[in-house]
């Protein structure tokens, strides 16, 4: 059985405001249908329970508090447990990026475990969505919500240098997916690799790819979360490398943070395992159609 940890920060668990209930409602049937487990926070849980939504699904489980170590539990889970039973698939993490707790340690590590497993961290409102018709359209299940059309949306494409070839085979193997985007922007040196890649597919000489910014600790990542944060970008696929000190560690969590301000608009993949997991599923749910 697939299981997912499952927290919102507090403006997130308020009735009729927060992005928790409107999930829960929107995705119940898929989330039945899943059977999916859902290790819930405490205040989160008992914000869930208030709501009356998903009652009596058996698979929704209660951690203690935050204050006495919820979400450091989901970190340990996320990595393996005490046991094989304890083991979680992902994270469904409702950030307020103002919320103090969501800068704690924990929350930090549970995202970059979350990468390190290349196990989905799902930070937005609309991210949450999107992945239960992941979920969905890859168990050959019928979908709730439709997966969002392409030819929609602007994707920001960011690789950290380990990862940059991954980020070049990744576009290569999904280059007609990629190419369906309304706009593709990305961070200097990744959009440099990306446009010589599409080039040698066929795409225009002489015609970007990608519109590249700055490169990222130049400063690209700031020029992407403005774009994010105009509504402009909708989906950010983010090779992030989770092993090494990075010097724009302050750029990379202001992306963070305005993705997290977009919720409903925005989504973001933090790893090659998430952003291959949407690819498969706009496969299906395209020859499903
Ligand atoms: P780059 O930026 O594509 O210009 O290398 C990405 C990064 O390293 O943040």
């Amino acid at each position: 059985m697939t299981r997912f940890g499952l927290v919102a920060n507090r403006l997130h668990r308020q009735e009729g405001v927060g992005a928790l209930e409107r999930w829960a409602q929107t995705c119940e049937a898929g989330i039945r249908t899943l059977d999916l487990g859902l290790l819930a926070v405490g205040g989160t849980h008992d914000a869930l329970v208030r709501s009356g939504l998903l009652a009596g699904h058996a698979p929704l489980v209660r951690l203690p508090y935050g204050a006495d170590g919820g979400v450091m539990r989901l970190v340990s889970r996320i990595s393996g447990g005490l046991a094989p039973e304890d083991e979680i698939d992902g994270v469904i993490y409702f950030v307020d990026p103002v919320d103090p707790s969501s800068l704690y340690p924990e929350a930090q590590a549970l995202k970059r475990q979350c990468v390190i497993h290349g196990k989905p961290f799902l930070s937005t409102a609309a991210g949450a969505r999107e992945w239960i018709t992941i979920e969905l359209a890859l168990a050959g299940l019928a979908l709730d919500n439709p997966l969002t059309p392409p030819a929609q949306q602007t994707v920001a494409l960011i690789a950290h240098d380990a990862l940059k070839q991954r980020m070049v085979a990744y576009a290569g193997l999904h280059f007609d997916l990629l190419s369906s985007f309304e706009a593709r922007v990305a961070t200097g040196t990744t959009g440099g690799l990306l446009n010589e890649l599409a080039w040698s597919r066929g795409w225009p000489a002489g015609v970007p790819w990608v519109t590249r910014y700055q490169s990222g600790p130049l400063g690209g990542d700031a020029q992407i979360a403005e774009l994010v944060l105009e509504r402009r970008c909708h989906k950010v696929i983010f090779f992030e490398d989770p092993h090494v000190a990075r010097q724009h560690e302050a750029d990379i969590q202001l992306l963070e943070r305005a993705v997290c301000s977009a919720t409903e608009e925005t989504t973001c993949f933090n790893s090659p395992a998430m952003a291959e997991r949407w690819a498969q599923a706009m496969g299906v749910a395209g020859s499903a159609r």
